[in-house]
């Protein structure tokens, strides 16, 4: 028996220290990503009802040399931990707006209206973000009418009178606000009224649920009746099948978002599938 509880630690031991090194590892070499502003975005097409894209996600990518694609779930948390989601932030928004600059240019140039980025709490309680933000776009001459920041309610339990003040300053500038993930933090619907957004984003699990629970599929029929009642726009994220595309209509949803349209892609795919036709 003693033997036995010997092994156990050594192999518990092992992965535990491999974990420790892969974190360690990618820390540092995120740390150094940022420092060469090497790090790569992808965009997601939103669309209307009728299939037509109306907006496009931001979304961070990773390719680490030696592990590969790293999720960003992963690195964002490490940057979070590191004060490295910062500077990671405003250079994923140059990238971002550049790159919206140069679709302006083209002929057939954008006709969607929003660029959703997502903000994490730290960013959006930095005093001086609204100045950042405000200057990338003067930079490369985006109008903030175009910009929405994709927002979670975990913002509003530790930062609560911050990031409302930091809310309303950002949107007399004409960005819009949108609350990501809704349903899966603590906020309860009756607390949408009072929050200064535009937008409310309904979690992938609720989508990819509803067509088989029926309790899931009357939380979101609530939540799009409520939404159209306080004027807020809503996107359903993570819509893989027609079914649910089929329901999301039938509640009049206004955004559809997920793979059955198009998983995040490079700029240039993104650009060949939907921008030339
Ligand atoms: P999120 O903002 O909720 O983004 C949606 C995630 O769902 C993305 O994962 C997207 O690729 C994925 N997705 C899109 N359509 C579908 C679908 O139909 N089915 C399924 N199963 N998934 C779909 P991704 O790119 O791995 O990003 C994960 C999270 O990392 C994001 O969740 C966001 O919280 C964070 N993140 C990504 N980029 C950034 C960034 O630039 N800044 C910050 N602060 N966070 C970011
Ligand atoms: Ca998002
Ligand atoms: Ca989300
Ligand atoms: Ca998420």
């Amino acid at each position: 028996a003693k033997n036995k509880g010997k092994n156990r630690f050594h192999i518990f031991d092992h992965k535990d220290q491999d974990l420790f090194n892969k974190k360690t590892i990618l820390t540092m070499d995120l740390r150094d990503c940022i420092a060469e502003n090497s790090l790569d975005i992808h965009f997601q097409p939103q669309m209307n009802a009728q299939q037509h894209v109306v907006g496009v996600e931001v979304l961070a990518r990773w390719k680490h040399e030696k592990f590969g694609f790293v999720s960003p779930d992963v690195f964002i948390e490490i940057a979070e931990k590191n004060n490295l989601i910062y500077p990671l932030g405003l250079q994923i928004i140059d990238k971002a707006c550049f790159q919206l600059a140069k679709w302006f240019k083209r002929k057939p140039s954008v006709d969607f209206k929003t660029l959703s980025l997502n903000i994490s709490p730290i960013q959006l309680i930095e005093p001086k973000f609204e100045k950042d933000l405000l200057n990338l776009l003067e930079k490369h001459n985006i109008p903030a009418e175009m910009i929405c920041l994709e927002i979670t309610e975990s913002v509003f339990m530790k930062n609560y009178q911050t990031a409302i003040t930091a809310l309303n300053n950002l949107r007399e500038h004409g960005i819009t606000i949108s609350l990501d993930d809704f349903g899966t933090g603590f906020s309860s619907l009756n607390s949408l009224w009072k929050l200064p957004i535009d937008e409310v984003k309904i979690d992938k699990s609720f989508v990819s649920s509803m067509s088989k629970d029926d309790s899931l599929f009357t939380m979101v029929e609530s939540v799009i009746s409520l939404c159209k009642k306080l004027n807020l726009e809503v996107v359903a994220e993570g819509v893989e099948h027609s079914i649910e595309f089929n329901i999301l209509k039938g509640l009049d949803c206004n955004i559809y978002q997920g793979y059955l349209f198009s998983k995040p892609l490079p700029a240039d795919l993104f650009e060949k599938t939907f921008l030339d036709k």
